[in-house]
């Protein structure tokens, strides 16, 4: 059964690890698990691979998780654009540390939450509403995508979920407490580059 609560707890314990800087590079996080992240395509270099071999004739080419005794290694695929590569190492993340050990649907959509828990926490999201309100503008998607450095389809979808299930969360103030800084710093470089109708 997914457990939406579950991801969002895992997504922002990792949060409150780190300095507190935005956008999430996930490859940068401090991480209880070891992890090493890297591509499809350097790895298949070291392994003397091919990327037919590797992604199964390209059936697996967003990214996977090789589990070796001790650590894992997450491989995503640099021919995808930057921020849909940090989604998907987020996704793969939220595998390890929700111990999926199915390639369930159900677990599918948890990694995928989780990585937008990760990149776009909804406390985050909601305060970042709040300083758009004071310079009268809405959250768009554009604005959010920008933000915090996501693709465009994974801004429109956050902004659908959270239309749809909105609720606080005990860790919201520690969070923008630990984040509030890099968020507004952010915020005014961003309103310096674009015209705010144009976000
Ligand atoms: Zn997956």
């Amino acid at each position: 059964m997914i457990d939406f609560n579950k991801c969002t707890d895992k997504a922002y314990e990792i949060l409150l690890e780190q300095k507190g800087e935005i956008p999430v590079d996930v490859a940068s996080l401090l991480l209880n698990e070891p992890i090493i992240f890297d591509t499809l395509q350097n790895y298949a270099k070291l392994t003397h691979t091919t990327m037919e071999h590797l992604t199964i004739n390209h059936k697996i080419e967003n990214g996977y998780i090789i589990k070796q005794q001790n650590f894992y290694i997450i491989l995503n695929n640099d021919e995808h654009t930057e921020q849909r590569c940090n989604f998907t190492r987020g996704h793969e993340l939220g595998h390890i540390v929700l111990n999926h050990t199915t390639d369930s649907s159900d677990a599918e959509v948890e990694a995928n939450f989780f990585s937008a828990q990760l990149l776009m926490p909804n406390p985050l999201v909601k305060y970042l509403a709040f300083k758009s309100y004071k310079q009268h503008m809405d959250v768009s998607h554009i604005l959010l995508r920008e933000f915090f450095g996501v693709s465009d389809l994974a801004a429109r979808k956050k902004i659908r979920t959270l239309n749809k299930y909105y609720s606080e969360h005990r860790w919201d103030c520690d969070l923008i407490i630990k984040y509030k800084e890099s968020l507004d710093f952010r915020f005014e470089s961003l309103i310096s580059l674009y015209h705010p109708s144009s976000l």
